[in-house]
């Protein structure tokens, strides 16, 4: 067995031998993949082998379609059949929300070129007759996916991989894992059987790897523990049962007709798909346990637990409603299986948090349909340094260290039962909430803040008067909170707003090689001391990584905000280019001041009366003047007994400060605000305001319109890029050019919805030309607005395109860069 291999792929389920088959294919003829047992005895051996294409997500969605396809020319490539049916996916939908959820994501749909069609349940019950459709709406069809044998599928790939010089080897275990400064060192253990039990032998051997990929499936717990980290990937339990034939579906098939697609009956939490004369059921019920939060135990090999029929009762009941036939078909056999599963339902794809050369492949809950599409855009992030796709969705270290195994465990479970629910782009879920909370959580929740979850912070969404029910207001158009948001937008464009930032993301980094560090590390020009400047971090491939506030405190001392959401991703790849360029620009010191540091933004033409109310200063009338407190600058002022480090700076593109203030006295400052604010009017104000304001400025938001899969000229904000300098991934983006631009447009769309940013965008021929990364509503101009991109062709301002909403196509118009005040007449008002 070799010993010093390019890459080792530790698990052997259809995940891992999809990676080491795309690495193969990449142009890597070195790669091992390891399994402790035989391939796809994991939770690939009992999957029922569905592969919907229906995701809400972009990246995951190019995931799932990547699969589909690739699954179809397998056998070709392999001879070996999959048993791939291309049967379709029905989506029922019993009310008119599910109609509109369904066509919200037919738009996200669109712009990955996912095919489908839209059914009535007429047309339904025409082509299958033994369906239930009187209380339908309607339904969307999937023609082009199905299901697939899991285990077939599996050693299609390995055979591919095989073929292209992949080694695998079975019966030996991952163990240790030690990075020796150039590459990994495995440990592996053979194991053996013992008294129909899988166990360590005394036999180990050591694997020199360059990279490692761990795809160990309802092991991640254990496999995290080996590596010192900390993941959310915990499995829940899944059943699907398999019933006895139905006398009236071998009637049915015996006439000549075609295989039923696979019935999705969301409204009852189910599907159903044909076995052999029978049926499929297989659900994602309430009440389903997470398992194995510590581990697997030796003796849980290709297992299943035992069948609890009560918990699926009601979705057995659904069944029996909506293919009334099956009644009387009798139980044949069930499975009960751990399906690992994170919080929020993406896998963890991509490199571990802290560690050099080490890949994550883990938490897969779809991993059948996943394992082809991960295999190959994981590949392109190993082999090529990114994917074509930006990734960040499914990044290992979306959540930080703050993550807990009862949190990820509790957070799974709320994620499973939560597969079939409304996907409301709106949606808040309640479980293991509110766990992160700035000091001044309860005054704002007096006050009538609805919270929104970011990495585990609780941040006001809107501001509701008491009673009000956050749940009962979610829609696909516009909720029953738009209306509080509307009247905090206008309260920041024509009064004052206070806005909890607490969330963002903060670091201080230091020390003699500072300076050259982050010239070398952004894209802009370094400020000058007390100044600030926006920036960018590219990746090798110049594309967005991070985006940046940076103030610059004195000559070797910076202080870098960034997108709360992304803390553990931005601190990773920063502190991780530290390590690499501190011996070429010297002694750099980097802090985490995230906790230490409250944030309010305070904006609004009358945001400097408020403040003009607490300041204290030798001339407290001038403190806050143009000449003294200058747009785009930083100073350390006191407001009440409050030191404060203001910025002034505004999200929303008014006239306003960032104020950062020592966590501990956040209570003391919200207090002396609000009393200031009351007589100028001040009104508390949510993210969702906020979002709306800053794309009526154009401002782009990290996770939109910046990422991985645009540059910031395609971006187009070429003036926070200083070409006259050297800087990392700097000759990659202008390699690139420009193959989409962002924009914003206004939309004359509907009278009760706004888009998401997720829609796909229209020429006036019908052609689609872009997507919209943003959306929401305008009170500058009344009507909606979004932010996409677009073919650099159409980028120019006056532009007629057209937005697909609700399943038709709605007038919008490229607009000038911050349509709202292009002057920033607002933001350098003086006073
Ligand atoms: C009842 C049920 C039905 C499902 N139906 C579907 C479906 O219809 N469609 C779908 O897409 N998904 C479905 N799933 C989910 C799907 O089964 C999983 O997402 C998928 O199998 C995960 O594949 P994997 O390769 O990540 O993990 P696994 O298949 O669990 O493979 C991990 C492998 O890693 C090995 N391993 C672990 N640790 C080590 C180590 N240290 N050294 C060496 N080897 C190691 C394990 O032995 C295992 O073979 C279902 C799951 C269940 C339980």
């Amino acid at each position: 067995m070799k010993t010093q291999v390019k890459a080792l792929v530790v698990g052997g389920g259809a995940v891992g031998t999809s990676i080491a088959y795309h690495l193969a294919k990449a142009g890597w003829d070195d790669v091992m993949l390891l399994e402790r047992d035989e391939l796809t005895s994991g939770s690939t051996w009992h999957a029922a082998g569905l592969l919907p294409l229906f995701n809400m997500s972009f990246a995951t969605t190019h995931i799932h379609k990547y699969s589909v396809d690739f699954y179809k020319r397998l056998e070709a490539e392999t001879g070996l059949n999959a048993g791939f049916a291309v049967v379709g996916n029905l989506r029922m939908a019993q009310t008119q929300e599910r109609m509109d959820e369904y066509m919200l994501y037919a738009s996200t749909a669109e712009t990955c070129d996912v095919p489908y069609v839209w059914m009535t349940p007429d047309e339904i019950k025409a082509k299958w007759p033994l369906i239930r459709t009187d209380d339908l709406k309607g339904a969307l069809y999937h023609h082009t996916d199905g299901y697939i044998n899991p285990a077939d599928v599996t050693q299609a790939m390995a055979k591919g991989a095989r073929q292209r010089g992949v080694m695998i080897e079975r019966k030996w275990q991952a163990d240790a894992f030690h990075w020796n400064g150039d590459a990994w060192e495995v440990t592996c253990t053979k194991m053996v059987e013992k008294g129909g039990n899988l166990v360590p032998s005394d036999e180990q051997i050591v694997i020199t790897a360059e990279h490692v990929v761990t795809a160990s499936g309802n092991h991640a717990q254990t496999t995290a523990k080996k590596l010192g980290i900390k993941i959310p990937a915990i499995p829940v339990e899944h059943q699907f049962i398999v019933m006895d034939k139905d006398p009236e579906l071998v009637q049915f098939r015996a006439e000549g007709n075609v295989e039923h697609p696979v019935v999705r009956d969301a409204d009852a939490q189910s599907y159903v798909r044909e076995e052999r004369g029978g049926w499929i059921l297989g659900v994602y019920e309430k009440g389903a346990p997470a398992c194995f939060e510590y581990g697997v135990p030796e003796n849980f090999r290709a297992d299943l637990f035992p069948l609890d029929l009560e918990r699926i009762e009601a979705q057995y009941m659904a069944m029996i409603h909506r293919i009334p036939s099956c009644e009387e078909s009798g139980l044949k056999d069930d499975f009960n299986g751990p399906i690992c599963y994170t919080p929020d339902g993406n896998p963890l794809v991509g490199p571990a948090p802290g560690l050099t050369n080490m890949w994550l492949a883990e938490g897969f809950s779809f991993g059948i349909t996943a394992a082809g599409g991960t295999g190959y855009y994981l590949a392109q992030m190993m082999v090529e340094g990114e994917a074509e796709i930006d990734m960040a969705s499914l990044d290992p270290k979306r959540y930080g260290n703050w993550m807990t195994t009862e949190f990820a465990a509790r957070k799974n479970e709320e994620c499973y039962d939560h597969v079939y629910i409304l996907h409301h782009p709106d949606e808040e879920r309640p479980a293991c909430r509110p766990l992160r909370t700035s000091p001044a959580y309860d005054r704002q929740k007096e006050r009538g803040a609805q919270f929104g979850f970011v990495n585990g912070w609780e941040r006001p969404n809107y501001y509701a008067p008491a009673g009000f029910d956050d749940k009962a207001s979610r829609s696909f158009r516009r909720g029953g909170w738009w209306q509080y948001a509307v009247e905090e937008a206008k309260a920041i464009r024509e009064g004052v707003g206070l806005i909890d930032a607490t969330a963002f993301t903060k670091h201080r980094i230091s020390g003699p090689g500072a300076t050259a560090f982050l010239d070398w590390f952004t894209t802009n020009k370094l400020p000058k001391v007390g100044r600030i400047n926006l920036t960018y971090a590219l990746t090798s491939h110049g594309t967005t990584r991070t985006e940046y506030t940076i103030v610059r405190l004195a000559e070797d001392d910076y202080y870098l905000v960034s997108a709360g959401a992304w803390h553990s991703y931005d601190q990773d790849y920063l502190y991780k280019a530290v390590m690499e360029k501190e011996a070429e620009f010297g002694r750099i010191n980097e802090q985490d001041v995230t906790t230490q540091w409250g944030v309010f933004a305070i904006a609004g033409p009358k945001s400097r009366d408020v403040l003009n109310e607490v300041i204290k200063d030798a001339d407290p009338a001038t403190a806050l003047s143009n000449k003294r407190f200058p747009w785009l600058s930083a100073k350390q002022i006191e407001l009440g007994m409050c030191p404060v480090n203001a910025i002034r700076v505004a999200y929303t593109g008014e006239l306003g400060w960032e104020l950062h203030h020592p966590i501990e006295m956040q209570n003391y400052l919200f207090d002396l605000l609000e009393k200031a604010g009351e007589k100028h009017g001040m009104k508390l104000v949510g993210a969702r305001a906020q979002n709306w304001l800053r794309q009526e400025k154009s401002y782009r938001a990290f996770g939109t319109e910046l990422g991985r899969d645009a540059t910031p000229l395609e971006a187009d904000l070429p003036r926070f890029v200083d070409l006259s300098k050297d800087f990392h991934g700097k000759a990659a983006m202008e390699a690139k050019g420009i193959r989409s631009k962002c924009v914003t447009l206004l939309i004359d769309g509907p009278d009760d919805a706004d888009p998401w940013g997720r829609e796909a965008l229209y020429d006036m021929d019908g052609n689609r030309v872009g997507r919209l990364t943003s959306g929401g509503y305008s009170v500058a101009f009344e009507k909606s607005i979004g932010m996409g991109y677009v073919k650099p062709a159409l980028a120019e301002v006056g532009t007629k395109l057209q937005v697909k909403m609700l399943d038709q196509l709605w007038n919008a118009e490229i607009v000038e860069d911050s349509p709202y005040d292009p002057k920033n007449a607002t933001i350098r008002a003086d006073g």
